[in-house]
C-alpha cells in the first residue's frame, strides 16, 4: 500500500542569516527569512510526508509563534514527521525535491544534499532526489525576493 504527499513552502531572502537546505548550509550572501532556520526545503518534505498521511501541515505541529521553534534547526520537523509515518507503519518510499531560485546556483551541493536527506529520512540515497531551477528571470524568484520548494513524496507500508 501507498501513500503519495506534496510539499510547498517558499521564504524571503534576508541579510544576516545563513542560508540552510536540505540541512546543509549553502554558501550566499542572503540568507533565508522565518522564524525557524527557514529551510525552505525541509519544510516542503515535511509538508509532503504529514500530506501524505493526512496529518495536517507543519505550521499545525510546529507554530510560528513558539519560541521553541525560534532560529530552530528544521531537520527536527522533519524526523518528526517520518516517526508520525512510521507510527502508521510507513517509510519512505522515494522522494523529489526542486528547489527553484535564480541564486545561488547549487549543483556542487545537490549530492550532499541528497545524502543528508537520506540520513533525515533514514532512507538509501538512491531513494532521494534534489534537482534546482531558476526561475529564468520571472516573476519573485527571478528578482532574487526569494526561494521556492516542491516536493513530492511517495510513502509505503512496512
Ligand atoms: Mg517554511
Amino acid at each position: 500500500m501507498f501513500r503519495i504527499g506534496t510539499g510547498y513552502d517558499s521564504h524571503r531572502f534576508a541579510a544576516g542569516r545563513p542560508l540552510m537546505l536540505c540541512n546543509v548550509r549553502v554558501p550566499s550572501e542572503l540568507g533565508l527569512a522565518g522564524h525557524s532556520d527557514a529551510d525552505a526545503a525541509l519544510h516542503a518534505l515535511t509538508d509532503a510526508i504529514l500530506g501524505a498521511i493526512s496529518a495536517g501541515d507543519i505550521g499545525q505541529h510546529f507554530s510560528d509563534s513558539d519560541p521553541r521553534w525560534k532560529d530552530a534547526d528544521s531537520s527536527a520537523f522533519l524526523v518528526h514527521a517520518v516517526k508520525l509515518a512510521a507510527e502508521k507503519n510507513f517509510r519512505v518510499a522515494n522522494c523529489d525535491l526542486t528547489i527553484i531560485t535564480q541564486s545561488p546556483r547549487l549543483g556542487p551541493l545537490k549530492d550532499k544534499m541528497r545524502q543528508r536527506l537520506a540520513e533525515l529520512l533514514g532512507t538509501p540515497a538512491d531513494r532521494v532526489s534534489v534537482k534546482a531551477k531558476s526561475n529564468e528571470g520571472m516573476g519573485f524568484i527571478g528578482r532574487g525576493e526569494g526561494l521556492a520548494v516542491i516536493a513530492v513524496v511517495l510513502l509505503e507500508k512496512i
